[in-house]
């Protein structure tokens, strides 16, 4: 016998939790399914050695590149989903973002919402996270039509001396949008106390806005609201006719289970989102579930990031290092043929982290060493964008296990923003005073088992032919499935990406409210 409920969302990260805390109010009886389980408060949260090296919160998946090869994906499955480990760098997508963008490995597509249609959801998104940060600084950011609920996250004195010298360089730095439970005018009032242990780690003190702490664990005492942790979707089945979502099947402590709703949501993160669709192929949706325009699992995108470790003959005793953001090269012109991307500030370095990011460069260093180079670190994040390509995709095997072909696009672009990064720090000072040879920086690439920025699996758009889901993210083949992650995305921009689909999260709950009212 199946248990009945309004809606099911499937997942509880960025899009899931924000969807459940926008339907909850309504007095829906909502089931959440979370394939894992409460992220367990513990002194590992903050041990370097913990999260880098031994991976802890990274889940034991094994997923298979293109040549099948198995490997480990950096995918965390916990209430929050990502977020539990994520930065809380929480951008908004440019104005510009939304519309077609040519970049040097192909074209961005354009979304079928303008940014100015996805503004009021950004700024919901925005007061429910309690994002800080100053509007106006950054000249790429689009109109708004509320401030930030809490001003910026203050600069410590070397990240202000950075952005000094950047704006006296004629640079645009500005303060970056953090979501952190931080009351920098009382200590009292403030969860967060300012450490370094923020982007990649999850937060001992709660105090990192995520989907956790932020939109699930508020409902848990409400009677409408069901969680069931450490409960996997595997498949979706249908009505006979194929047009319905009827039931929901899902392997918990070992058994099967079967669960029905009006409406069902899918927010699995954008390759396992995918992954559930493909699983759920039958007669009527033979190649998948919602995949009569073959778009299920393609375009996948991730980001051409780079983590870079700057030295400086100063030593950088900041803790929480992650304020600074600067969006100069974000777009071609000023004799830049193309759009480069963003440059923001990583967590702070450490040694333990960097044996963990670096294993082979670090073998031999004596920890002394490293905690030297930490000290004089500058950690720089560079995102550019990735285009979307149909090869690079999600399919699943006759096991149902996850297949992920993926090859980085932009790379052109990726090393001109790197090289005006190595002129920024030229400018800072910092080349002339190494502590390793003049000029050299560490630098990490991301390899495909990094998934942390995925997106576009299930990508929304108008024409049935050529994307998944409609404008309001529901598929355009069924009539009461819809996918609310990272999925839809038609581009990824070239910030952070989690906001995006928390605000999104809030416009789908908002639409199916009203059709189911
Ligand atoms: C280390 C790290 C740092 C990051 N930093 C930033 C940052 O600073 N700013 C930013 O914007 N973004 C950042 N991100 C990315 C951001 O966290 C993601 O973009 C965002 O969480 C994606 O939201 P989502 O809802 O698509 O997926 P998720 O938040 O991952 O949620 C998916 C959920 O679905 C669950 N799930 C998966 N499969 C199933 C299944 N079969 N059945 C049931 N449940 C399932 C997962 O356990 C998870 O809880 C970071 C990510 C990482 C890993």
């Amino acid at each position: 016998m199946t248990e009945h409920y309004d809606v099911i969302i499937v997942g509880s990260g960025a899009g899931g939790g924000t969807l459940a805390h926008t339907l909850a109010p309504s007095g829906k009886r909502i089931l959440l399914l979370e394939r894992g389980d409460f992220l367990t408060r513990e002194t590992d949260n903050w041990d370097a050695g913990a999260v880098f090296v031994d991976g802890k919160y990274i889940s034991p998946d094994t997923w298979y590149d293109a040549d099948g090869k198995p490997f480990q994906p950096q995918v965390h499955y916990f209430v929050g989903g990502a977020t539990k480990l994520y930065g809380a760098a929480l951008y908004r997508l440019r104005p510009a973002d939304f519309g077609e963008l040519k970049h040097a490995d192909g074209i961005s597509p354009a979304w079928p919402l303008s940014y100015d249609d996805f503004e009021p959801w950004y700024t919901k998104a925005e007061w429910l996270y309690q994002v800080h940060g100053n509007h106006g600084e950054d000249p790429t950011e689009g109109a708004y039509s509320r401030p930030y609920p809490w001003p910026a996250v203050s600069h410590e004195p070397r990240i202000q001396e950075i952005s000094d010298a950047l704006a006296a360089g004629g640079y645009h730095p500005f303060h970056a949008p953090c979501g952190i439970l931080l009351d920098e005018a009382s200590r009292e009032k403030s969860h967060c106390i300012r450490c370094t242990w923020c982007d990649g780690y999850p937060c001992l003190a709660h105090a990192k806005a995520d989907a956790d702490v932020i939109a699930v664990r508020p409902l848990l005492l409400q009677p409408n609201v069901t969680l069931l942790v450490n409960a996997e979707v595997r498949r979706l089945e249908t009505d006979p006719g194929g047009g319905r979502v009827t039931s929901v099947v899902v392997s918990r402590d070992g058994h099967e289970e079967v669960y029905d709703a009006d409406v069902v949501a899918v927010s699995a993160g954008a390759a396992n989102s995918a992954a559930i669709l493909l699983r759920s192929a039958s007669d009527r949706h033979p190649d998948g579930l919602a995949n009569g325009s073959g778009q299920v699992g393609r375009n996948y995108m991730y980001h051409n990031s780079k983590a870079v470790v700057a030295l400086g003959k100063e030593s950088n005793d900041t803790v929480f290092e992650k304020t600074l953001g600067l969006n100069d090269f974000y777009f071609a012109g000023d004799g830049r043929e193309w759009p480069l991307g963003n440059i923001q500030m990583c967590g702070k370095s450490n040694a333990e982290a960097m044996k963990g990011e670096e294993p082979k460069l670090t073998l031999l260093a004596p920890h002394w060493s490293l905690e030297e180079v930490a000290q004089h670190a500058v950690d720089f994040w560079l995102t550019t964008e990735d285009v979307p390509k149909p090869d690079n995709r999600v399919t699943v095997d006759g096991d149902g296990s996850v297949h992920l072909a993926y090859s980085p696009s932009n790379n052109h672009e990726a090393a001109g923003l790197y090289h005006q990064l190595r002129k920024i720090l030229n400018h800072l000072g910092m080349a002339d005073h190494h502590v390793l040879a003049k000029n050299f920086y560490l630098s990490m690439d991301i390899p495909v088992a990094g998934v942390a920025h995925q997106a576009g699996t299930c990508r929304f758009g108008d024409d049935p032919a050529t994307s998944v889901l409609d404008v309001n993210c529901k598929a355009h083949e069924l009539d009461n499935l819809y996918v609310v992650d990272t999925s839809f995305f038609p581009s990824i921009g070239a910030v952070n990406p989690a906001l995006t689909a928390m605000a999104n999260a809030i416009r789908v709950g908002e639409h199916v409210l009203s059709r189911m009212s």
